[in-house]
C-alpha cells in the first residue's frame, strides 16, 4: 500500500450486509500475489511497527483489535505475523475463551470492558463480547428474549469506548467450508497443532449455517462509524495478514500520532549530562 492509498477492505455497512459466501474467502481483487505481496506486507509490517512505537510515545488513544472466526480461521497466526514488529510492550493479548465461574456472576461486557487497553496501548482480543451473540445464540446458552438486546448493549458500550479516546477495528476471518476441513484435518494429523482440537469444534463446523446467520446479524447490526467491522477472506493466510495489516496502519496514520514535545527540564537535562 503506498502512504495515502486506500487500504482494498471497506468497513461493512448496514445497508450491503457482509457477503459470507465460499467465495468471498478468497482475495479480493487488487490484493497482490507471490513475491509482491512479500514484499508489500513487509513495508506495511514495518511501518506498523514505526506508528506503534509513536502510537505508544504519544498516549492519547488507544487501539482496540477484535478478531473473531470460526475455528482455524487464523486468528492465532494472524496475531503472530501482523503484531510481530510491534513491541510487546505496547500492546496486550486477551483471548476470550467460556467465562469462569467468576465472569459468569457478573455482566457478560464486565470481563471485556477490564481488558480494553489503555492509552497507548494496542489491544487484541482473541474473540470477544461478540462471542455473546454468536455461541450464546447458536447453542442456546440464553433466551433470544437476552441475546436480542445485546446488539444495542453492544453499540452503545463501544460508542462510548470511542468516545473515551479508543479506536476499535473489528475483523472477522471468513474462511470456506473447505479451508476449514482441510484446516482441522491437518490439526488432528499434527502432533504439534493437534493440542489445538477440541472435539466442540466438529459440533461448531456441523452448525455452519447457523453461525453464518449469528455472524451476518452481528456485523450487520454492528458494523458502525465508530466500531466498523471488516469482514477478511482468510482462505489464504498471507493475502489474509496483508489485508489486516492494510486497514491497521491506514486507521494509526489517520489518528497522526506524534512524540510528545520535551518539557523544558528535559532539554535542559541534555546540557547536565557529564
Ligand atoms: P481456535 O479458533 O484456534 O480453534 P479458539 O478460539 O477456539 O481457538 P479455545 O480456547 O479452544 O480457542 O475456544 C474458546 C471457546 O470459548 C470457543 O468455543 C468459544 O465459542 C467459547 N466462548 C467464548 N466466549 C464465550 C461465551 N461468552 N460463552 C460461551 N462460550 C464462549
Amino acid at each position: 500500500m503506498k502512504r495515502g492509498s486506500a487500504p482494498i477492505l471497506a468497513p461493512v455497512t448496514s445497508r450491503s450486509g457482509p457477503t459470507l459466501t465460499d467465495g468471498a474467502a478468497r482475495p479480493p481483487k487488487g490484493t497482490p500475489k507471490g513475491d509482491d505481496l512479500d514484499g508489500e506486507t513487509d513495508v506495511l509490517l514495518e511501518r506498523l511497527g514505526e506508528l506503534q512505537e509513536v502510537f505508544y510515545a504519544d498516549a492519547r488513544r488507544s487501539l482496540l483489535v477484535v478478531l473473531q472466526g470460526r475455528d482455524a480461521a487464523g486468528k492465532d497466526g494472524t496475531i503472530r505475523r501482523v503484531f510481530e514488529p510491534c513491541n510487546p510492550q505496547g500492546c496486550q493479548v486477551t483471548s476470550f475463551g467460556v467465562p469462569s465461574t467468576l465472569e459468569m456472576r457478573h455482566d457478560y461486557l464486565w470481563r471485556i470492558h477490564q481488558a480494553v487497553p489503555a492509552r497507548g496501548m494496542i489491544g487484541i482480543f482473541n474473540r470477544s463480547h461478540y462471542e455473546d451473540v454468536l455461541v450464546v445464540r447458536v447453542r442456546d446458552l440464553v433466551p433470544r428474549s437476552v441475546w436480542s438486546k445485546r446488539y444495542d448493549h453492544i453499540n452503545a458500550f463501544e460508542r462510548m469506548l470511542a468516545e473515551s479516546g479508543v479506536t476499535i477495528l473489528k475483523f472477522f476471518l471468513h474462511v470456506s467450508r473447505d479451508e476449514q476441513k482441510e484446516r482441522l484435518r491437518e490439526r488432528l494429523d499434527d502432533p504439534e497443532k493437534n493440542w489445538k482440537f477440541r472435539a466442540g469444534d466438529l459440533d461448531d463446523r456441523a452448525l455452519w449455517d447457523d453461525y453464518s446467520r449469528a455472524y451476518r446479524e452481528a456485523i450487520t447490526r454492528c458494523s458502525t462509524p465508530w466500531a466498523p467491522w471488516y469482514v477478511v477472506p482468510a482462505d489464504k493466510k498471507r493475502a489474509r495478514d496483508y489485508l489486516v495489516a492494510q486497514v491497521i496502519v491506514a486507521a494509526l496514520e489517520g489518528l497522526k500520532p506524534r512524540y510528545p514535545k520535551a518539557d523544558e527540564d528535559v532539554l535542559a537535562a541534555a546540557d547536565k549530562i557529564v
